[in-house]
């Protein structure tokens, strides 16, 4: 048995992880030594040991579709791009990578592309997460420094949180403040969204403002700060530049609070409140993620939060600041190695000269970029437009993540050469993949991430590489080295890139880069082995909690700059052909594009489909119901999901996840509707709004599938797939009748031709149809269609595929879809760590009198472990409690 430690791989937190192999598997549970989760896990977090299987793995290069050896593989990637090049020059080729990517991969792709091929084609699908809070950083403090440490959401006297869903998008964090404001009940947290959300749980005040006013809301705050007289006048007037500029704009363009709570659309007693609250209150940190990042003036957006903390010198200080989420675990270190098209490595810029000399003579290099490569959607445009002929996407899934991702389906399809480096290999991206090269996943690769607040940690192997797979950083030095650049890619190990990137974060720096990790330049193998999970800048052998407590920031002059803002509604307007605005986020449970958490039964319980969240009166007008299908459809594209009313959002609003693909869902891919609209100095899309019209879709049949086998669905013109314990839920719906019910359902769950056991129901006038396979005493597989989307509950009978035997009660249930008396049927899961369906939950508080979250935790478990549904379990209580509950 070993127990190894390592950090999680999904979101920006980035949670220490203790790894536990032994005879039986790898069990995971949460470090208590690391500073960043000191123990806990989230829902995702604790199921990583369930994604550790080989299910769908990619285990060997593929050319064509066809498998190969390495050797076939790696000489294809380089002669390919080397014949592009010599063809048309290095801006011909590109590499899209990824905030998944470790930091010793991201700093030889970035090398590859930046210093030998010459070209600064290489962006990533950070990008489309915290770019603009890079402008924001940059403008305001001269580099992409992020202020704060996580330990200060403790010591905070007033939390912000302006477009975050933190219980959701980074649920440790959220737990860490929900644990503070027990102890500390003074503690405040303002919770600013267009969507009440399941953080709104812990909020003191929630300002549902409309979407794209934040800009406004704190613009009215510095102009009113300036008016009650909280200037920092000594800090301002030693450490900044720029204040006048500011408050002009920010007078002119909120003249009043009135003014603001009218273009916000919230009262101007709910302004008042939060203004009075900032104000008053001294150690406030304002903590923003997507919800900013991801619109067509995000970087503006991200300016106006910090200068209301410049203005009152709440900066630098414990428990102060802007602290700006990121999403994925290695965001941040790809920034730190010039991951982004628009940057150079160790924090350096592209447009300075003395900087590309800098790296150029670092690396001793052919070539170094002289100007920025194409940014995300750019990119795959350029492909389109058949400028880029040869792109290399590194373990991201643009097919799905970008804004008009059916555009992207057309760009790959004309690209002379597609190289896709993942750890699966039926991704909606490798679909289009000339060569397809496997990496180690999780658990199998090593090297460092650093999270949101500057930490780098690292992530250890604790499991041996399945098959042919490789670490990224040996893939991408391969290549290198087959296209004559051998000198600068003899790395024999993680480490030894490690400490190359951490000389170079030293290299002619003299204090004037905020990024200096020089120190760890010299670790031994076995000292980067063991290194302790630390944050930059390193400097007399010592991590940073905190930047600029001196006043000093990275700017020329080393004063922070106020950006004056002029704030901007989103890009495209709503109409009467697309009258409402979509916004798009996370569930709670699944990660990016499902790949692992897609695998696991608990996580996909909580939601099973790809849904529309709308609120009920809009619904009705357009003529939705609840449970119903609608398709949402844009200029650019249309999907289609489950419609869930939903009180939280505003009237106009249509919320959809982001994480459906073409490999859980035939039509669940919002990126084809979301609009490539970006901000004008970070390229970062406008995620969070687009025009679009929601339809009801209306086909001639729906139905479920619960199967032992994974299914091919034949004949259906919907379909969605979750993984469930022990079997396969497919939500299906048809535009179509079969001519033949029976010979339909055969074809697909007794397609080994065996059709023994199967007992079936029709009702042809109806449109009904039900059909049960048993193998031995087991259940196998049944299937249930009617006129409506009003079909048996699925947790009962999906909890028959563990029984190794049914009763005959179970049995004489199973046709008419219905538990035995006595048996409850779980309903959706609301805790996914202890599978508690609702409708236990519901049962649990009346026939026992629940009346706290704590009772029911104590009856049932739910809420007790990761505490990511407890926001669920308190809206559960409420509406029980409520007069019609
Ligand atoms: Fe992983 Fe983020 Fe959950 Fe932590 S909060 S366990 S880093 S997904």
């Amino acid at each position: 048995m070993k127990t190894i430690a390592t950090t999680c791989p999904y979101c920006g937190v980035g949670c220490g992880v203790l790894a536990t192999v032994d005879a039986t598997g790898v069990q995971v549970q949460g470090d208590s030594e690391h500073p960043a989760n000191l123990g806990r896990l989230c829902s995702k977090g604790s199921a990583l040991a369930q994604t550790l299987d080989l299910k769908d793995r990619l285990l060997d290069p593929h050319i064509q579709g066809q498998r190969c050896d390495w050797e076939t593989a790696l000489n294809k990637v380089a002669n390919g791009f080397k014949r592009i090049i010599r063809e048309h020059g290095p801006d011909a080729v590109a590499i899209y990578g990824s905030g998944q990517l470790l930091t010793e991969d991201y700093y030889v792709a970035n090398k590859l592309m930046k210093g030998f091929i010459g070209s600064a084609n290489i962006d990533t699908n950070s990008r489309l997460c915290m770019a603009s809070s890079v402008v924001g950083h940059k403008r305001a403090f001269g580099a992409d420094s992020v202020p704060c440490s996580y330990e200060d959401l403790e010591r905070a006297q007033l939390i912000v949180l302006v477009g975050s869903n933190t219980a959701w998008c980074h649920p440790v964090l959220y737990q860490r403040m929900v644990a503070t404001k027990k102890r500390n009940p003074g503690m405040r947290v303002v919770v600013i969204d267009p969507r009440r959300t399941a953080t709104a749980d812990i909020a003191d005040m929630v300002l549902t403002l409309r979407p794209g006013s934040d800009a406004m809301l704190f613009n009215g705050l510095l102009s009113y700060l300036d008016e009650q007289g909280e200037c920092q006048t000594p800090f301002v007037e030693n450490h900044t530049q720029g204040v006048a500029q500011a408050l002009l704009a920010a007078r002119e363009t909120a003249a009043s609070t009135q003014i603001v709570a009218d273009v916000c659309q919230i009262s101007l007693k709910e302004v008042e409140t939060f203004y009075q609250w900032f104000a008053t209150t001294d150690r406030v940190i304002t903590v923003y993620s997507q919800g900013i990042n991801q619109s067509s003036s995000g970087s503006d957006k991200v300016n106006a939060i910090i200068n209301c903390h410049l203005f009152t010198g709440r900066i630098g200080r414990v428990g102060m600041g802007p602290f700006s989420f990121t999403g994925q675990p290695n965001a941040m270190g790809g920034r730190e190695v010039g991951g982004l098209a628009n940057q150079l490595a160790a924090h350096m810029d592209i447009e300075n000269t003395q900087h590309r000399q800098a790296v150029q003579n670092f690396w001793q290099s052919p070539a170094i970029a002289s100007k920025a490569g194409y940014t995300a959607t750019a990119l795959f445009d350029a492909i389109a437009q058949g400028k880029v002929k040869a792109v290399w996407i590194m373990a991201t899934n643009p097919v799905v993540s970008l804004p008009e991702a059916d555009r992207v389906i057309e760009a790959l399809k004309k690209c002379e050469l597609v190289v896709v480096s993942d750890v699966m290999k039926n991704t909606d991206t490798a679909a289009y993949a000339h060569v397809l090269l496997p990496a180690q996943g999780w658990g199998e690769k090593d090297g460092s991430v650093t999270n949101s607040e500057r930490r780098i940690s690292r992530q250890r192997a604790f499991m041996p590489s399945p098959g042919e797979t490789r670490a990224d950083w040996w893939i991408i030095c391969e290549v290198a080295k087959r296209m004559g650049f051998a000198e600068g890619f003899n790395f024999s190990s993680a480490a030894d890139i490690f400490r190359e990137h951490a000389a170079l974060s030293a290299y002619d720096n003299h204090g004037r880069r905020d990024f200096d990790i020089g120190e760890l330049q010299h670790l031994t193998d076995e000292e980067y082995n063991e290194l302790r999970p630390v944050q930059w800048p390193i400097r007399q052998g010592k991590g940073t909690s905190r930047l600029f407590a001196d006043g000093e920031f990275y700017t020329d002059n080393r004063r922070a700059r106020f950006i004056p803002v002029i704030p901007q509604a989103p890009k495209n307007k709503t109409s009467d052909d697309f009258p409402f605005a979509l916004n798009t986020g996370r569930v709670r449970d699944q990660w990016h594009t499902m790949t692992r958490t897609g695998k696991v039964a608990r996580l996909s319980h909580h939601h099973p489909e790809p849904y529309l969240a709308i609120r009920a009166e809009d619904a009705r007008q357009v003529g939705l119901v609840e449970g119903g299908l609608a398709r949402l459809v844009s200029r650019w594209g249309a999907m289609v999901g489950r419609v869930k009313f939903d009180h939280g959002l505003v009237r106009g609003q249509v919320f959809a996840p982001m994480h459906w693909n073409r490999v859980y869902a035939s039509e669940g891919r919002v990126g084809a509707v979301v609009n490539a609209v970006i901000d004008p100095y970070s390229a970062q899309p406008e995620l969070k709004h687009t025009p679009v019209r929601i339809e009801s879709y209306q086909p001639q049949w729906h139905g479920f599938i619960l199967s032992r086998r994974r299914l091919r669905i034949r004949g259906a013109s919907y379909w969605a797939m979750a993984q469930g314990e022990n079997y396969y839920r497919y939500e299906i719906a048809g535009e179509q009748l079969p001519e033949n019910w029976p010979a339909w359902a055969r074809s697909m769950l007794c397609s080994d031709g065996m059709d023994i056991n199967w007992v079936e129901y029709l009702d042809a006038k109806k449109h009904a149809y039900r059909g049960v396979r048993m193998s031995g005493t087991q259940l196998e597989s049944c299937v249930f269609i009617g006129p409506n989307h009003d079909l048996p509950p699925r947790s009962w009978l999906a909890g028959l595929f563990a029984k190794p035997a049914l009763s005959a009660e179970e049995h004489r249930g199973l046709l008419i879809g219905k538990a035995p008396v006595g048996e409850v049927d779980a309903g959706r899961i609301v805790c996914a760590c202890f599978s508690v369906g609702i409708n236990t939950i519901e049962q649990a508080v009346r026939q026992q009198r629940l009346n706290s979250v704590k009772a029911i935790g104590q009856t049932l478990r739910a809420g007790t472990n990761c505490g990511s549904c407890v926001p669920e379990l308190r809206g559960i209580l409420a509406g029980l409690n409520s007069p019609r509950g």
